[in-house]
C-alpha cells in the first residue's frame, strides 16, 4: 500500500475522502478529465486547474505509439511533458487495444496488436503495460485487464474475467512500490453478480491500492450498470478507493456516488464540448439550437466559469456556427467546471449528511430541463426551417439518448 487514502465523511454508504499522491492530494468523490494525447483538447493545464480538477486521466495506448514511453521518461515523465503538476492515473492500454487497433491477438500471455496510426506491430503484457505506465511516472496505475465487451454470455465473461485476474496478479508482482504511487485492480464479471464477486475476492486477496469497476458504461445501460454496482460495490474494501471507469453522465454520477463510488472518468464534458452539447444545472443544452442564436443570457446563470461569465448563449451559438475554435474551448471549459461544481456539490453534501436532498433536487432539475428558455424564444423564433435543430434540447438527458450515450465509443473510451 502506497498512496494513503483517508475518509472524512460517510452518509449512508457514500463516502467523502482524499487520496493522498506523490503530486498532490484528490479529494473525493472526483471526476477525472481526460487528457488522452497528454493534453485535455482545447485547455490550458491552468485552466484544467481552474474548473476544479485535481487529477487527470492519461491514455497508455496513445502515449506508447506517440510519443512512446520511454521518451515522455527521458523528458521527465508525463507530469513535466504536458505541464501538469497535479495527480495523472494512467489506463493500463487495454480498452484502446480492443477498441482501436486493428488486427490483433490475444492470447494467455498478451495481447500483440497493429498500431491504428502506421499499422506497425506492438505487443502489450502485463509487465509491459506496468512498465509504460512507470515510464510516463503515473501516481495511479491500472491493471491491465480486458474490457469484457458487451453483451457477453455469463460463459465469456468467466472466461475474460479470470484472463483479468491473472494478468492482475502480475500486475500487482511487476508494479514497484514507491511512495505516493498506487495501482488499482479492475473488477470485471459484465453484469453477472457471482462473477463480480469472485473477481472482487480475488483482487482483494492479492491487495491493491484502489479498486476500479470496470466494464461497465459499454452499453448495458444505466438500470444494468446499478444493479451491478449494488452487487459489487459492497464486496470491496472500505478502506481503499472505489473507481468507476468510463462514466458518465451527471446522473450516472450522482447515482453512483450515492452507491459508494469516489472516482470517475469521462470523455463526455470534453467531447461534448467540441460538439456543442452543454450539461447545465438544467439538463443538456445544444447550444448550435436556433433558440439561441438571440439569447443573451448565459448559458447557466449558476456557473462561475468564463464562459458563462462574459458570454451569452448567442455568442456561443455563433461561435459554433461559424466553426471558430474558441466555441469548442469556451463549451468545453463550461462542462469541466459543470462537472467539477457537480463534485464539489456532492462531497459538501456528503459532508453535511443531506446527500439524498442533493440527489432529489438534481433529479428534479434535470428533468425540469432548460424549458424557461425554450418558453422564453418560443415566440421569438420564426425561422421554420431551423425547427428540426430545436428536438435535441428536449429530451434533456433524462430519458432520450440515454442508452445511446451508453455504447463504447462514447462513454469508456480516449478523448
Ligand atoms: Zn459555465
Amino acid at each position: 500500500m502506497t498512496t494513503d487514502f483517508k475518509l472524512l465523511a460517510r452518509d449512508g454508504v457514500a463516502r467523502r475522502g482524499v487520496l493522498n499522491t506523490a503530486h498532490g492530494p484528490v479529494n473525493t468523490p472526483a471526476f477525472m478529465p481526460v487528457g488522452t494525447q497528454a493534453t485535455v483538447k482545447g485547455m490550458l493545464p491552468e485552466s484544467v486547474a481552474a474548473t476544479g480538477a485535481e487529477i487527470l486521466l492519461g491514455n497508455t495506448y496513445h502515449l506508447m505509439l506517440r510519443p512512446g514511453a520511454e521518451r515522455v521518461a527521458h523528458l521527465g515523465g508525463l507530469h513535466r511533458f504536458m505541464n501538469w503538476s497535479g495527480p495523472i492515473l494512467t489506463d493500463s492500454g487495454g480498452f484502446q487495444v480492443m477498441s482501436l487497433s486493428g488486427l490483433r491477438s490475444l492470447d494467455d500471455d498478451g495481447v500483440t496488436f497493429r498500431s491504428h496510426l502506421d499499422g506497425s506491430s506492438h505487443r502489450l503484457t502485463p509487465e509491459r503495460s506496468i512498465e509504460i505506465q512507470n515510464c510516463l511516472d503515473a501516481d495511479i496505475t491500472m491493471c491491465f485487464d480486458e474490457c469484457t465487451p458487451w453483451p457477453a454470455t455469463e460463459a465469456q465473461a468467466a472466461h475474460s474475467m479470470r484472463l483479468s485476474m491473472r494478468w492482475a496478479r502480475r500486475c500487482r508482482e511487476a508494479f514497484v512500490d514507491r511512495p505516493g504511487y498506487g495501482l488499482f485492480g479492475i473488477v470485471q464479471g459484465s453484469v453477472y453478480p457471482a462473477l463480480r464477486a469472485e473477481s472482487a475476492a480475488a483482487l482483494t486477496a492479492l491487495g491493491f491500492d484502489g479498486y476500479a469497476v470496470g466494464g461497465l458504461a459499454v452499453g448495458e445501460g444505466q438500470e444494468l450498470m446499478l444493479q451491478t454496482l449494488d452487487s459489487t460495490v459492497p464486496l470491496l474494501p472500505t478502506d481503499r478507493p472505489r473507481y468507476l471507469m468510463g462514466v458518465g453522465r451527471p446522473s450516472d454520477i450522482v447515482a453512483a456516488v450515492r452507491r459508494g463510488i469516489d472516482m470517475f472518468d469521462c470523455v463526455m464534458p470534453t467531447r461534448s464540448g467540441r460538439t456543442g452539447q452543454g450539461f447545465t444545472r438544467r439538463g443538456t443544452v445544444n447550444i448550435r439550437n436556433a433558440r439561441h442564436a438571440d439569447d443573451p443570457r448565459p448559458l447557466d446563470s449558476e456557473c462561475r466559469c468564463p464562459a458563462c461569465r462574459s458570454y451569452g448563449r448567442a455568442y456561443l451559438h455563433h461561435l459554433f456556427r461559424a466553426n471558430e475554435m474558441l466555441g469548442p474551448i469556451l463549451l468545453t471549459w463550461h462542462n469541466l467546471a459543470y462537472f467539477q461544481d457537480l463534485m464539489a456539490g456532492l462531497r459538501d453534501a456528503i459532508e453535511a449528511g443531506r446527500l439524498a436532498d442533493f440527489a432529489a433536487a438534481f433529479e428534479h432539475r434535470e428533468a425540469e430541463g432548460d424549458l424557461e428558455s425554450l418558453v422564453a424564444v418560443d415566440a421569438a423564433d420564426d425561422e421554420p426551417v431551423e425547427r428540426p435543430d430545436r428536438g435535441p434540447d428536449r429530451g434533456q438527458g433524462r430519458s432520450q439518448n440515454r442508452n445511446h450515450n451508453h455504447t463504447r465509443n462514447q462513454d469508456r473510451d480516449d478523448d
